[in-house]
């Protein structure tokens, strides 16, 4: 577990069993789990193929109860007089029964929902009834969007318009004077306060979203104006997702706060203060201000967060608002996991083996006797010595071959015994108390590349597009020491398709420690902590389409029960995305075939073999079947 550094990311949701097996916990460290490796073989005995998204549904719901147990005891220790609130951003995960979940289990923690864009908006309606699910609408709006929630409003729907721009809120006032409908309003701040990573350009001045100072007086004027001052009823900001440093978020809670109390004292009818998102998660278990950690606790988040809105509105005289956070990552990011086979070709195994020269290396060519000479004698004396000559003999036995003084085979045997030094060499570092600096990234050198059933881009886009590490750890034989270090690449035609930073005891490293795979062997990795944002922001590359998805729940009776199964994008589904019809695609081929029975290419039986595949793709898996 240490080297994977699981009991620092894992929340004790996550532990090895007896049998070395990847285990998830209903509730952290509850004394219950599921054995992954036993779920995965009992799933594809039921035909369910690798890859596997597996929806922890109990996980998600400890996730909700930690976030909210957190902000009550904050409120309690703090003796703070409103109430706090989570409003699920579904952009971060929209899957309907996600977002069915979250509502379902967040009833009782008065749970809402926050939409960016239209079609959230109409996602969220679909759930939402009444004030039972109360919905906060952010991003861009049109004069639909807005009409859509004002008629919402009407039936009864609590809907909150969050004024982004200065426009906006001349249109929400036009239309709420057309149709007769008063909206329940909130205005989105940009404070000069900023995040930080990746996302710290979501706040500061700069921000794509909010009102700047000027203007949020020039709303408050034209609301004024309007006598719609009462009208709003939230302050919203937010910072950017993933803050990794508890003081950036305790800066812009104080500048937030200051807004809010300035503005109550103005006559705006505020009741609730929104922080956004930005919670958040620790990936790598560094507990850091890496952009993959958070330096911060769930428990660290809440105190901060309710301590200042009080100090600060007490200081102001102004009653404390109600709060709400967007936290999105920190519920859901632990709750889905991607386990996937390892294509294992045994290339390893069918390596030709030239152990022979070893012991006779006479009449092979100067370099390949100087790499023997070298394979030999290594000691730990000799380490930097030989390990340099190795690196320039290797060279040479490049140029030669390529001037045609080496042929193939001792191209080959050269290759071979560089391996064997480098082998050689690492067990020597292994065992060395202090480790040269030329060493210290040695072992890279001998990192293998492992094939995983999978598409880095569909399933973990962020590890592609920002290299933000996500924990990964085969789910077996976790009790056998691995022996070999590798990336994971993906079977997408990409080079890019490939990770090569990984959450390690210290920290990231450039290797994942993983098993030899014996021939034959069933051997599954696992993708951990991709619940947030990963499955919707995965695209088509190379038409590898959406992976099956099963949703887990514990039973104590039989450990566990199987919720739901969604099937994963088959070939045809894929084509579809891109225009391509699978009746067109039969025919053309059909027709393609007569000319070939016609003019004797292909036999009858060929032609019925080959239709007999064609249609079995279009409506298998987009991923690999066995090899
Ligand atoms: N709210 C808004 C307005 C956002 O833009 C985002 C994402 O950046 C979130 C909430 C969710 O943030 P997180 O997932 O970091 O909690």
């Amino acid at each position: 577990a240490k080297i994977y550094n699981l009991p620092n990311w894992g929340d004790d949701f996550f532990s090895i069993n007896k049998k070395g097996h990847m285990c998830v916990h209903p509730s952290p460290s509850s004394k219950y789990s599921i054995d992954l490796r036993a779920l995965v073989d009992d799933l594809i005995k039921r035909n369910i193929k690798p890859p596997i998204l597996l929806r922890f549904m109990d996980v998600l719901q400890g996730r909700i109860a930690a976030i909210n147990r957190a902000f009550k005891n904050a409120i309690a220790e703090y003796e703070y007089p409103a109430s706090y609130q989570t409003f699920f951003p579904i952009k971060v995960n929209q899957q309907r029964q996600v977002v069915e979940a979250i509502a379902h289990y967040g009833k009782k923690h008065h749970m809402g929902l926050e939409v960016g864009s239209k079609p959230e908006l109409v996602a969220a309606i679909s759930f939402a009834t009444g004030e039972k699910l109360p919905i906060i609408c952010n991003g861009y709006k049109d004069n639909d969007f807005i009409e859509m929630v004002l008629y919402a409003t009407r039936i009864g729907y609590d809907i909150t318009i969050v004024v982004e721009k200065l426009f906006e809120l001349e249109k929400v006032i036009a239309l709420s004077r057309q149709s007769g409908i008063v909206p329940k309003l909130g205005i989105r701040v940009k404070l000069s306060s900023k995040g930080t990573g990746k996302w710290a350009t979501s706040g500061g001045d700069e921000a794509k979203f909010g009102l700047k100072i000027s203007e949020l007086l020039a709303a408050v004027e034209i609301l004024k104006e309007h006598d719609m001052l009462d009208t709003v009823k939230l302050l919203h900001f937010h910072i950017g997702s993933q803050i990794t440093k508890i003081d950036k978020i305790k800066n812009a809670l104080i500048e937030g706060t200051r807004i809010y109390v300035e503005m109550r004292k103005m006559g705006v009818g505020l009741e609730y203060m929104d922080i956004g998102g930005g919670m958040g998660v620790d990936y790598d278990g560094s507990k850091s201000s890496d952009f993959s950690s958070a330096n911060y606790t769930i428990d660290e988040y809440a105190n901060d967060v309710v301590y200042q809105v009080k100090n600060i509105c007490d200081e102001a005289g102004v009653s404390c608002p109600n709060i709400i956070s967007e936290s999105g990552r920190a519920t859901v990011a632990h709750y889905s996991v991607l386990v996937t086979n390892i294509l294992n070709t045994n290339t390893q195994n069918a390596l030709p083996e030239f152990d022979e020269i070893l012991e006779n290396a006479d009449e092979l060519s100067p370099t390949v006797r100087k790499l023997v000479d070298i394979y030999k004698s290594l000691d730990r004396h000799s380490l930097r010595v030989d390990y340099h000559d190795t690196i320039q003999l290797i060279q040479e036995a490049v140029s030669l071959f390529n001037l045609g003084y080496l042929n193939l085979h001792d191209r080959a045997l050269a290759e071979w015994l560089c391996s064997k030094i480098f082998i050689k060499i690492s067990g020597i570092v292994e065992r060395l108390k202090s480790v040269p600096d030329e060493f210290q990234e040695f072992q890279l050198s001998l990192r293998q590349t492992y094939f995983a059933n999978f598409s880095l881009f569909q399933s973990l886009p962020d590890s592609w597009a920002i290299d933000q590490l996500f924990p990964i750890v085969p789910i077996q034989r976790l009790n056998e020491k691995p022996d070999i270090m590798a990336s994971i690449a993906d079977i997408t035609c990409d080079s890019d398709g490939e990770i090569t930073s990984f959450v390690g005891e210290n920290g990231r490293t450039d290797y994942l420690p993983i098993h030899k795979i014996e021939a034959g062997e069933d051997y599954y990795v696992g993708f951990f902590l991709i619940g947030a944002y990963q499955e919707i922001l995965g695209d088509l590359h190379n038409l590898f389409g959406d992976t099956n998805a099963v949703h887990v729940s514990f039973n104590r009776k039989t450990n566990y029960k199987i919720d739901t199964v969604i099937n994963g994008d088959a070939t045809w589904e894929s084509l579809k995305y891109v225009q391509y019809k699978g009746p067109e695609i039969l025919k053309h081929v059909r027709d393609t075939l007569e000319k070939g029975v016609a003019s004797r290419k292909i036999s009858f039986e060929e032609t019925s073999h080959f239709l007999e595949l064609l249609d079995k793709a279009l409506v298998s898996y987009t991923y690999l079947g066995s090899i």
